[in-house]
């Protein structure tokens, strides 16, 4: 499954989101540096509203939603690419991941050591940050020598490859992470193959005090600021409220809600903007026994899709049967559709949207 990394200095919060992300207690959230030494691996249902409706005209006996993974990453210090604190593990956790989770500590609190000893969260980004820049910069050194050989005998991918180091060294040296450079698309493959830890899409999160969660605070700005400048999201959030939100059923949740003025968990707006950072997309399928979500990447066919469920369904592919949500939805279900003229028969060409309900035809 796709995964984000959870990352940020000791004692922002990261376990305490974590741990309300997966509303398991076994991500010990504590008041010291290097509490989470293991990575924890959250498996995450994604909120998804129109499966609940669409289960519901369906008839379905259960709802299977869409899963995420999220990975809380021991805590980064000053020197981690040097092997400082749990500096290489960190990196190479981070590695693994397809989107990097900033969480920055946007709350005061005399209680909770700051490793630097005050709140300011761009500087802790920047101290990450610079740490996954260095970690970058020494990785991309040592593929160089490496290429040399193959350099010499003019082979095409070596010369694409020095290229993109080159490329992303420039970048780096000028104090910028690799996801700012500017790849062309026929780069793109070898430029992913560099696999560098700053070329990875990021989010990132404002952790504020309870008192901040529905408006955020003077901290969370800032944070909220860079993001826009960099033409990325950001999410405000109290991992405080979210980690006691976690523990209550529905109807307790929408009163808390209520109580503090907040229209849905921030956890939810924390995980869709994960799904969009990997540019991910659902599409459905329901039936009696169940209705269920799958996830995909924008811009994939309809073979790759029916892949999601099953290897087969991708190989024996012949058509899939689709409506779209509203389609569904206004009909009345599937017959109505049906009656409708709303159900479509497309073909391997099809790139499948966002909402399609679908039902692959295919040959075992
Ligand atoms: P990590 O080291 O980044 O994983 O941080 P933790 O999740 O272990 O949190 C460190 C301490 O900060 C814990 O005592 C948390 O209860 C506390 N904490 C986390 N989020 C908040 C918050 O939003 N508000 C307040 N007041 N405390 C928080």
């Amino acid at each position: 499954g796709f995964k984000c990394g959870i990352v940020g200095l000791p004692n922002v919060g990261k376990s305490t989101l974590f741990n309300a992300l997966t509303k398991t207690a076994n991500a010990q959230a504590a008041n010291y540096p290097f509490c989470t030494i293991e990575p924890n691996v959250g498996d995450v249902a994604v909120p998804e509203p129109r499966l609940d409706k669409i289960a519901k005209i369906g008839g379905s006996a259960q709802i299977i939603p869409a899963r995420m993974n999220f990975v809380d990453i021991a805590g980064l210090v000053k020197g981690a690419s040097k092997g400082e604190g749990m500096g290489n593990q960190f990196l190479g956790n981070i590695r693994e991941t397809d989107a990097v989770v900033y969480v920055l500590r946007c709350f005061e609190d005399d209680d909770i050591t700051h490793v630097d000893g005050r709140i300011d969260p761009m500087s802790d980004y920047e101290t990450i940050e610079t740490e996954l820049m260095l970690a970058d910069l020494e990785s991309l050194e040592k593929r160089k020598p490496g290429l040399e050989k193959k350099l010499k005998q003019n082979d095409k991918d070596a010369l694409q490859t020095m290229r993109l180091i080159e490329k992303a060294i420039e970048v780096l040296e000028d104090g910028k992470p690799a996801r700012t450079a500017e790849i062309d698309e026929d780069d793109k493959k070898a430029w992913r193959m560099l696999q560098l830890l700053t070329a990875k899409p990021v989010l990132y999160v404002a952790n504020v005090d309870e008192e901040s969660a529905a408006t955020g605070n003077k901290f969370s700005e800032k944070v909220v600021e860079h993001a826009k400048s960099e033409g990325a999201q950001s999410v405000i959030i109290s991992a405080q409220i979210e980690s006691e939100m976690a523990v209550l059923d529905d109807e307790e949740q929408a009163e808390y809600l209520d109580a503090i003025g907040l229209e849905e968990p921030g956890l939810n707006r924390l995980i869709r903007a994960g799904y969009n950072l990997l540019d991910l997309r659902t599409y459905f399928t329901v039936g009696p026994k169940e209705a269920r979500a799958w996830t995909f990447k924008h811009g994939w066919t309809a073979p790759k899709c029916a892949g999601v469920i099953h290897g087969d369904f991708e190989k024996g592919f012949i058509r899939a049967e689709t409506t779209a949500y509203d389609d569904f939805v206004d009909n009345n279900g599937e017959q109505g559709a049906k009656e409708a003229g709303k159900v479509r028969q497309e073909g391997k060409d099809y790139l499948v949207k966002d909402g399609d309900i679908m039902l692959f035809k295919f040959n075992v």
